[in-house]
This record gives C-alpha cells, structure tokens and sequence, in this order.
C-alpha cells in the first residue's frame, strides 16, 4: 500500500466504523423492542429504527465511500486489509445496484404485508396472503435483475447471506440429503413410542429454575457473563452491540421443557461465536460472522452436537433431575435421552427433530426457487406445498396456518434464507467432526461437564477469524476441504439406527 491508498483505507475504517455505530445503535433499539419496550412505544420505535437504518445505508452507498473503496487500492487478499476490502466491495456494489426506489418499495411492500400474513395465519386463510406474497416475489425477481447474477436469478438472492454459495451446490447437497432422509423418516415413521415422546418434557418446570439450570449449562459452554446478558423474548434471538456486548434472549414455558432448554444452548452458540471474534475487527465489516449458514453451524453444534448428545447428559441429567424432582424423578437418563431425540414427521419446522427438518428446508428451497423462476402461480403454492409435505414427510397439514403460512420469512421479503438453516447443519458435523479429529478428548470432557477444549478449539479455529474469510475459504482452512453432507449423514445414521434398532 502507498500513502494515498493508506490514507484512503484509514478514511474508509473510519466511515465504516461509523456507520457499524449506527447499526449498533439500531441493533439495541431493536433488542429493546423485542425485551422491554412498552407496547405503546412501536409506532415511534419504527420511525427510529427507520431513520437510522436510512442513515447508514445513505453513509454506505455515498459517493465518497464508492470514491474511499477505490482509491485503497488492491492489498494482498490473504491480509487483513485485502480481506476488509474484498468484503466492503461486495458489499458495497449489492447496496448500490439496487435503485433507492425498489428498496423503499420493497420496505413498504413488506411491512403491510407481515400484519397481513399475521392475520392470514390466525384465520388460516390463504388468500389474505397472497396478493402480498404476489407483489414480494415480483419485486424480488425485480432486485435479482439489478443484483445480476451467472447462472440463476436465486444466487443473486442466496448471495445477500451466503457468500458465493449457489443454487446448483444447493441442490446437489439437497439431494444426497433427501436420499438418504427420506428413507430414513419412512423406516422409523411411527416407531416412537408413546414414552418416547417428546411429551415427556412437559409437566410443571418453573420458569427461574429453568433459568437457573440454563445459567449453569451455559457458564460451562463458555458464556461470557462480563460482556453478555439473558433476557425475555417471545422469539428467542441473539444480538451483539460489538465484541463487548453479546446477548441472547429466551421464552420460557412452564409447561415444557424443551424451548428454553434448547433455545438456550442454541442462541448461546451464536453469542459463542460473536464473543470469541478477534477484538480488533470490532466497528469494521470484519466484526461479526462470516455468513448465516457458518453461524448456524454454531448455534446448532452447541444445541445438537452437544446438548442432544449422551456424553452431556449422563453429566447434566442428574442436575436436571434434581432441579425438578417431582417431574423427572421417575424418567430415567435412557428414557431422557430418547425423549430429547424422537424423531417424527410434524408439519412445524420449528418443532421439528434433527433429521425431518432439513426435508421442511428443502421444500421451501425448491418452492421459493420455483416461485423466483415464475414457475408456480401463487394461487398454487398451498397445493404445492402439501404435495410436497406428502412426498418427503409422509403426511399433510391441516390447515394452511400448519402449512404454507407458518413462517414469517416470506412476508417480510427473505428469499434465499431458509436454506441456510441447512448448511449449518450440515457443517455442524462437518467441524464438530475435525474438532474431534483435532482433539480426541473432547467427548470424554464433554462427559464430565467440561467444554473448554471444545470452546477453545473453535475460538482458534474459527470464531476469532469473524468475516476475513468467505465462508468456502474458512470450511476449507478448517477441515482441508469444501462442504460435504458425508460426515452428517454418518452422524443422523449412527444417531437414530442406535436409537431405533434400525440394522
Ligand atoms: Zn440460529
């Protein structure tokens, strides 16, 4: 770098650290929102939220950014510098392609149409949905034109939260899952035993004991109580103000076990990750994780790799028993373990077990693919999603609320997310797997209530790097090769022959 380009970098951090103060800023107006915010604060809280998030996209696509970018020159892609670059000129050519006016009516569009589909889905009536989702997919198919794209206008889309991923790599990874998936849901379809249900979870869990086990499972994880907080939400998220300050939030259900439980473990990989990337990357694009499907990879390799495993529990199950006698006395660690793993076809992906809720992926990939190519009339897609429901699950919705119109994505105009849900899965095991390879002491610490190996291991190996490498260069660094569905596969196999005698 010479000293026009230095100089111009230095211009660049600044503006950039900036505009992450912004965002920041926005990110705590919404953690409120979601928290503690009375209910009469919303229209004002959109307006804020609004204002600020016009302000940094206005600071991002400004003229002196586009003129700071390419005055700082062209550092070696591998350093820091070359990798800020790389990643802010994405960035920054997605932000300016798309015209002002297609943003704001892609912002307008979506926000009549989420109440809309709140009501579409209370009244389980699909065709007060529609005409919404009509209009979003149109101006998605509209945004795709002006992002550009090589092979397919759904890249464009994937792009904007998987790096370089694309659709072809999607299907192929889609397939050999559904190959193997499909039989499996047939072979153990009604094999759950009544006891076996997750119903066992459910009983009278008070909501501070609940929260209190959670504390102990997560201080063990490696949470970082200095710079994080636990709060209540009705959608269970994580959410960071910079390295300092990484929260989760949980619901609890006195009723039943499983959300808190789970979401706990879940939103703490996420704040994992987000806690352990190098201090130095803070107020810069490098500053958080590299893509959806990475911290995906995380939250669900703490949630499922760990949380659902025998070694955690036969440490951890004791503890529970004891923090609700009356409720698990009579259950013991074997039944546990199979409670916490049926595995069930269920219309909900939310409620759905590890190996049915990629096929929930996979159909709506394929729908919202279809839909992007203008291939599937909106009227269609509730027949089109049953049919599919039928094919990979064996069973039918009954009703569009428990079917087509159960998830908010679509309404608030994210296309080219869901899929992400399964990359991460897929690279759970995929790193979990080298972890091991690396350290072979994990799971015996593991069975003792100890992670730090663990933690470690994925602190050096990945958290710490944030966004300096796009998602295929870190899979590659970690584990010698690209995303493979193998490992994984393995992984379900192993898991759920044991558990229903399936050889
Ligand atoms: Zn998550």
């Amino acid at each position: 770098m010479n000293k026009e380009h230095e100089t111009a970098y230095e211009r660049l951090k600044d503006r950039l650290a900036s505009i992450s103060d912004l965002s920041s800023a926005n990110a705590l107006l919404f953690w409120d929102r979601q928290t503690y915010m009375p209910e009469g604060g919303v229209a004002g809280r959109a307006e804020q939220m609004a204002t600020l998030s016009r302000l940094a996209h206005e600071m991002f696509t400004d003229a002196e950014t586009g003129r700071l970018l390419g005055s700082s020159g062209d550092p070696d892609p591998s350093s820091e510098k070359g990798a800020l670059l790389r990643r802010v000129r994405r960035d920054h050519k997605r932000a300016i392609r798309l015209p002002a006016e297609l943003v704001a009516e892609i912002t307008r569009t979506t926000t009549l149409a989420e109440p809309a589909w709140v009501k579409a889905r209370e009244e389980s009536d699909w065709a007060l949905f529609a005409p919404h989702l009509e209009k979003i997919v149109r101006l998605q198919r509209e945004a795709t034109e002006h992002l550009g794209y090589d092979d397919h206008p759904y890249d464009a889309l994937l792009d904007g939260y998987e790096p370089g991923a694309r659709k072809a790599q999607l299907e192929t990874m889609f397939e050999e899952l559904k190959g193997d998936m499909v039989p499996l849901v047939r072979a153990v379809a009604g094999r759950a035993k009544e006891e076996d249900r997750a119903a066992l979870l459910h009983g009278t869990f008070t909501e501070a004991e609940q929260e209190e086990f959670g504390k102990v499972v997560i201080n063990a994880f490696g949470y970082d109580w200095e710079r994080g907080r636990q709060d209540r939400s009705v959608h269970p998220f994580c959410i960071n103000f910079g390295p300092g300050d990484v929260r989760i939030t949980t619901r609890f259900d006195k009723g039943w076990l499983a959300p808190a439980l789970f979401g706990t473990m879940h939103e703490t990989g996420h704040a994992l990750y987000e806690q352990g990337i190098n201090q130095g990357y803070a107020r810069t694009p490098l500053g958080g994780g590299t893509s959806m499907g990475v911290h995906e990879s995380q939250s669900r390799l703490w949630e499922n790799l760990v949380g659902r495993s025998r070694p955690f529990w036969s440490h951890y199950y004791p503890k529970l028993q004891d923090t609700f006698p009356e409720a698990l006395s009579g259950i013991d660690l074997e039944a546990f373990y199979r409670a916490i793993n049926v595995l069930e076809p269920s219309s909900i992906r939310v409620e759905a077990d590890e190996v049915t809720y990629n096929l929930h992926i996979l159909l709506r990939f394929e729908l919202e693919v279809a839909l992007i190519e203008d291939e599937l009339p909106i009227l269609d897609l509730p027949a089109a999603w049953n049919a599919k429901m039928k094919e990979y699950l064996g069973i039918t919705p009954e009703s569009d609320a428990e079917g087509v119109l159960q998830d908010v994505h679509w309404s608030n105009g994210l296309f080219g997310y869901f899929p992400t849900y399964t990359i991460g899965n897929v690279l759970s095991v995929q790193f979990f797997d080298e972890a091991i390879k690396q350290r072979p002491e994990i799971p015996a610490e593991m069975k003792e209530g100890k992670f730090s190996t663990l933690h470690t291991w994925l602190r050096e190996n990945i958290y710490r790097h944030g966004s300096r490498y796009d998602p295929d260069e870190l899979i590659e660094r970690v584990t010698g090769r690209s995303l493979v569905t193998a490992p994984y596969l393995r992984y379900l196999k192993n898991k759920f022959d044991e558990l229903y005698d399936l050889d």
